[in-house]
């Protein structure tokens, strides 16, 4: 694992802080180990957890300055992609938010484990969350992987981002048809699409995509709105 680590970072143009490769390769193991009692993650091998979770996760920094910024992981579900670049860029001002608890208590033992400082962990559903007055655009970016149908997505995420801060979707490579079907949502909620970001993970063939919104004006106070009315009537 550590060697394609170290090549892919590299490939990524980016330079781990002291000890992060080793911290990647514990959190590897942690994740593996866990997974054998715990449903975390579909992904067994050590080379993929490696490129496809690790290595994927990194990449959201080639697309924007994350150092010192707060970051709000909407579903992090095993800590991707929030742990990893807490990993890589440790003054970022990390909250991991997912509607199921055991996986964050989980989390709260990995933070511990890869002595990762000043993470906060909430167990709560995002759209109840961002009700509330002091998670409301309080953060400079929220992020999320394989969580949700975007016009679903932007609802959950861009009511935690601050106007001027930015909400960042990890996709599939191929996703334009469903970035274009979320034109509406972003804009209601008070976003503004900016040009899609495309890379390839490093040591695989695999394509990926993020898309990226700017927060441009407040969210109207009606939203996000209860999950079942998000689900049943998307933006
Ligand atoms: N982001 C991780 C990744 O890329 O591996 C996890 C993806 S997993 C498929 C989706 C996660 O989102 C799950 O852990 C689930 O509990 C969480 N989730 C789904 N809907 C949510 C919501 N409304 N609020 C908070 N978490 C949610």
């Amino acid at each position: 694992m550590r060697g394609l680590l170290e090549q892919g970072l590299a490939e990524l143009g980016i330079a781990p802080p002291a000890g992060a490769v080793e911290k990647l390769m514990r959190y590897g193991q942690l994740l593996l180990e866990q997974n054998q009692v715990m449903n975390l993650t579909a992904i067994t091998r050590p080379e993929e957890v490696a490129t496809l979770h690790f290595l994927d996760s990194a990449a959201l920094l080639g697309c924007a300055g994350l150092a010192g910024a707060s970051l709000v992981d909407v579903g992090t579900g095993a800590g991707f992609p929030g742990v990893v670049l807490k990993v890589l860029a440790p003054d970022l001002r990390l909250t991991l938010v997912d509607s199921l608890g055991k996986r964050l208590d989980w989390l709260e033992t990995v933070c511990q484990a890869l002595g990762l400082e000043g993470v906060t962990l909430r167990h709560d559903r995002a759209e109840e969350l961002a009700q509330e007055p002091d998670w409301r655009e309080a953060f400079d970016f929220a992020a999320a992987r394989a969580v949700a149908d975007l016009r679903v997505l932007a609802e959950l995420c861009l009511p935690f981002v601050r106007v001027g801060g930015r909400f960042l979707a990890m996709k599939a490579a191929g996703c334009q048809a469903e970035v274009d079907a979320a034109g509406r949502a972003v804009s209601v909620l008070g976003g503004r699409l900016l040009p899609a970001w495309h890379y390839a993970i490093p040591g695989t063939e695999v394509k990926r995509t993020v898309a990226a919104v700017e927060k441009i004006a407040p969210t109207p106070k009606g939203y996000p709105r209860r999950w079942a009315r998000i689900r049943k009537a998307p933006l």
